[in-house]
């Protein structure tokens, strides 16, 4: 089952949100890496797992598969070059809210916050594959409009020559400490640096180019890796490619979303593909041989005697991998009789002589009058 997400909270297999809340609040408070900096890396781990399991059991949808299907249900929606990772925003945001609580709150009953490193804008993209890449994977070129690093000045937002020094106003921290009285009470409250705007830097020459962001707008090409088996939908997360920061910093992520081209006729489930193919009247009834296009060209197929409408025809190992590649999946024909719509004089009468053996009547009946 791998991680057991309740135990990780210790809450009960059916606990309510709130009570899943309440338990991710107090964890998080005491693991959150900044508050344990003597043994940073081992409460970064456990606050990391909390996290994770935090985020399931809050979606509904997710908690559903994860006590369906344990951990192992949940991966294999949005990859990453480092594995799995969560691409629902709206649960970043929710646990943010959160820390964006606590920060006030240490903020005034301590005077502290947590140090955040600068970081830019995730940025998200979609790309359009044909069904048969899903075969081997494909290497996609793709070009974003985005900030990017001003070439002029390397990002710091210096004019090539001039000195970058430590803002005078804050010290280098980007923050400012505010001393408000409330009461018999000192409340320290730190605010963003305005002198810096928090980059803890001052620029003597502002760089000509970027005006001193660091950043210019600019085109970025990016080769994406599309693994093979990836499936209509999926989301591929790239690490640091999407938007330079202001002042310097850590570039966002950049997410790939990926749509696949359906050829005509065919429908996808998982590895297994699903194919409508019409065969003539006589071969259903006589069995012959008809040509199917697949993902790997065309191929001749044998119809056995009497093969009725509806049956189905798989073809082993002619359906998509998995994600990741591998096995494929196979290729299932569901087979329709052709009725032809128009008749030449001679097919017509060997028809009706046809019919005649078997004692059916073929004229109109009084609904098509
Ligand atoms: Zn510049
Ligand atoms: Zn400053």
């Amino acid at each position: 089952m791998g991680k057991d997400y309740y135990e990780i909270l210790g809450v009960s297999r059916d606990a309510s949100k709130d009570e899943i809340k309440r338990a991710y609040r107090k964890l998080a408070k005491k693991y959150h890496p900044d508050l344990n900096p003597d043994n940073k890396e081992e409460a970064e781990e456990k606050f990391k797992e909390i996290s994770e399991a935090y985020e399931v059991l809050m979606d509904d949808k997710k908690r559903e598969i994860y006590d369906r299907y344990g951990e192992e249900g949940l991966k294999g929606r949005v990859f990453s070059d480092e594995g799995f990772t969560w691409n629902d925003f709206t649960h970043f945001s929710d646990v943010w809210d959160i820390f964006g609580g606590m920060g006030d709150f240490f903020r005034d009953f301590f005077g502290f916050s947590p140090q955040q490193q600068r970081r830019g804008r995730d940025m998200a993209i979609r790309v359009h594959i044909p069904l048969k890449d899903v075969l081997t994977g494909v290497d996609k070129e793709v070009k974003i409009k985005t900030h990017v690093s001003c070439p002029t000045c390397n990002g710091t937002g210096a004019e090539p020559g001039s000195e970058v020094k430590v803002c005078p106003a804050c010290g280098g921290t980007g923050q400012r400490k505010v001393v408000k009285q409330r009461g018999p009470f000192q409340f320290v409250s730190v605010t963003t640096c305005d002198v810096c705007r928090g980059t803890g830097k001052y620029i003597e020459k502002k760089c000509h180019t970027c005006g001193g962001t660091g950043r210019i707008l600019g085109e970025k090409t990016i080769v994406v890796h599309i693994p093979p088996g990836i499936e209509d939908g999926d989301a591929l997360r790239i690490r640091g490619k999407g938007e330079v920061p202001e002042g310097g910093g850590v570039p966002g992520d950049l997410y790939v979303y990926v749509n696949i081209d359906m050829p005509e006729g065919y429908v996808r489930e998982g590895t297994t593909l699903h194919k409508r193919l019409k065969i003539p009247y006589p071969v259903a009834v006589l069995g012959g041989e008809v040509e199917v296009d697949t993902l790997d060209g065309t191929e001749r197929i044998k119809i056995s005697p009497g093969t009725e409408s509806g049956s189905q025809i798989t073809l082993r190992g002619k359906g998509v991998p998995r994600f990741g590649g591998g096995r494929r999946g196979d290729l299932i024909l569901h087979v329709e009789i052709d009725v032809p719509k128009k008749l030449s004089k001679k097919a017509k009468a060997l028809l009706k002589e046809y019919a005649k053996e078997l004692g059916v009547e073929t004229k109109k009946s009084i609904f098509s009058r």
